[in-house]
């Protein structure tokens, strides 16, 4: 029996992000996954980020996280969502090469020579003293002193299409036992969890010509920190925009009875923010038009996914209800949607580290947490691994405060009470929104950084970006424009700066209402021969402009 320091079952995002970290500390890791889903792979829809979760995502990078850096390597469509908005509640997305993404994240966990991946199911868990002995199907039984599970959809998962049922936990893959039968000492969650996903279809069948198209955007930046701003690292693809219409959500309503979220088939709760188009059919009754985002599943793939159809209806519905969506009147569907209820964890038996509080070194991150989405999950994963990593040796857990990030908001939120719903993360869930931003990720996260005591390139990179913010946040204060100076009346005009009537400094220019931050403090650095990384004049631009607002938060 193998011995290990700490062992993580389930290699999805959760379990990607918690091997990665806990093996940075040097201490024996072992991944124990599943021979039938392939390393972070993505099940539902092939994108990172998005509003609230491209902030997790970064914190994640700044924290020396994996996903930032896959998403990098992978991503074939970048774009900035809610650019009409304020800088505070933009966030980046990447549509990813789902195969690519897995493939890169094998790769560089393969790399890692504390590591050693098995590639089997495990049966069960068992306490013995102080260490956990974990059997496989295959593989003989491991030993571990600490135990990560990230199981995600696959405890005692059942798959739904229409009046089909099938045990699993993804389609094409193998359930796993009951979460009570793996973990006899845990508490599960009464209720069960569903999730769904839409049909896959085949891309010679669409007619993107009636579509709207929606190309990578180059001003959107990368997500690894230490990256150039926005260089790809693959080709760049477009993404499609469609819309369903009443011949649609005139089949779906016609079908209830045959909705196994309708007819009782189903019992678990769905994730509310993300919605099945069932559930959009009966819960908006006077809409008939929603859209749908064509997203290409990767770049050589022949599959592309119909965002905003996430559907359990039985096949020949499927087939009807998409073919009535303009573009898809020829589509072939390749894998049809289904949902999937599984087993969750009570996480109100863990704490802020996600240890589960009565069985100490057992930890929880994912799905199987009752959230849903790559970046939660991997989000979880890191706290989970880091704080079972800095446990094992003996150091002060990793905490973070929810004034301060997007995970820690998630954190407590999911420590602190009863789950009865699938949890996702967005930007309203914070109090703190105008300063747990993407820009200022960096600054953010350093601290907690800081605590790992690593020293790897990542946090010389977080040290200069530091120096560099302390730097320029000081210039822009003691940078005057003076009302008497013609040459700054002048200039005002020129540049539309507006009036000069009092002398001010050029962090008050940055804070004038009609003017965009970034761009007058690209400007006055780049003209001026200061070289700072863009990164940090975005800080510091719109940190000075919702500075006042900032402020106010905090001492509410
Ligand atoms: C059908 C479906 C639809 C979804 N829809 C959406 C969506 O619309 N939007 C969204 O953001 N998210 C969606 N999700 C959720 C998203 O996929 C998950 O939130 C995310 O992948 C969870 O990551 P995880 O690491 O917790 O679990 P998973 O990615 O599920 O990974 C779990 C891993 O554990 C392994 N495993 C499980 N049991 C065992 C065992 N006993 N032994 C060994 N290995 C095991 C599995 O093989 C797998 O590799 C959907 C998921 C599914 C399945």
């Amino acid at each position: 029996m193998e011995n290990f320091d700490i062992a993580i079952i389930g290699g999805g995002h959760a379990g990607t992000e918690a091997t990665w970290i806990a093996s940075q500390f040097g201490l024996k890791v072992l991944l124990l996954t599943s021979p039938d889903s392939g390393i972070a792979s993505a099940p539902c829809n092939p994108a990172i980020g998005g509003v609230g979760k491209g902030q997790v995502v970064r914190e994640l990078d700044a924290l020396g996280g994996l996903m930032g850096r896959l998403a990098d390597m992978s991503g074939i469509q970048f774009r900035i969502l809610n650019e009409s908005k304020g800088y505070a509640v933009q966030s980046t997305r990447a549509q990813i090469d789902k195969d690519l993404y897995s493939i890169n994240a094998e790769e560089v966990l393969s790399k890692v020579t504390n590591l050693n991946i098995v590639r089997d199911m495990v049966l069960g868990i068992e306490k013995e003293n102080d260490s956990f002995v974990i059997k496989t199907k295959k593989s003989g039984v491991f030993q571990s002193k600490k135990l990560i599970v990230t199981t995600g959809t696959f405890l005692n998962g059942k798959l739904h299409t229409g009046e089909e049922q099938v045990a699993g936990g993804r389609v094409g893959c193998e359930k796993s036992v009951a979460l009570s039968e793996l973990l006899s000492m845990v508490k599960v969650l009464p209720k069960r969890f569903k999730t769904g996903t839409p049909p896959r279809l085949n891309i010679a069948t669409i007619d993107f010509t009636k579509m709207e198209e929606q190309a990578s955007d180059p001003a959107a930046r990368n997500f690894h920190l230490m990256n150039t701003y926005s260089n790809r690292e693959v080709r760049q693809i477009s993404c499609y925009l469609t819309k369903t219409n009443s011949d649609t959500l005139g089949v779906i309503r016609q079908n209830k009875e045959r909705s196994p979220i309708f007819n009782g088939q189903i019992a678990g709760v769905g994730p509310r923010y993300c919605p099945s188009i069932e559930d959009k059919a009966f819960r908006y009754q006077e809409k008939d038009v929603h859209h749908v985002f064509v997203e290409p599943e990767g770049l050589e793939s022949n599959s592309v996914y119909p965002n905003g159809c996430s559907t359990s209806l039985p096949k020949d519905v499927q087939e009807t209800f998409i073919r009535s969506i303009e573009g898809l009147e020829n589509a072939e569907i390749l894998v049809h949607g289904y949902a999937v209820e599984y087993d969750v964890v009570d996480t109100s038996e863990l704490s802020l580290t996600f240890e589960y509080k009565n069985v100490p070194g057992l930890y929880f991150a994912g799905q199987v947490n009752g959230t849903s989405g790559y970046e939660e999950a991997a989000g979880q994963g890191f706290i989970a691994g880091s704080n079972a990593a800095l446990s094992f040796l003996g150091k002060e857990p990793l905490v973070l405060d929810r004034r301060e990030s997007y995970i820690g908001v998630m954190v407590e939120d999911l420590v602190s009470n009863l789950r009865d719903e699938p949890y996702r993360l967005f930007t309203a869930r914070s109090e703190n929104r105008l300063y747990i931003r993407e820009d200022n990720t960096a600054l953010r996260m350093l601290p907690y950084r800081r605590q790992f005591g690593l020293n790897s390139d990542l946090d010389l990179f977080l040290e200069d970006f530091l120096e560099q913010y302390d730097l320029l946040s000081q210039i822009i204060e003691e940078r005057y424009f003076y009302k008497t100076s013609d040459e700054d009346r002048n200039y005002f005009i020129e540049r539309g700066y507006g009036p000069l009537e009092s002398n001010i400094t050029l962090k008050e220019l940055i804070k004038r209402p009609d003017l965009d931050p970034v761009k007058v403090l690209e400007f006055e650095t780049t003209t001026k021969g200061l070289r700072f990384n863009f990164d940090v004049i975005r800080t510091v631009a719109i940190g000075s402009k919702y500075e006042g607002y900032i402020n106010l938060k905090e001492r509410e």
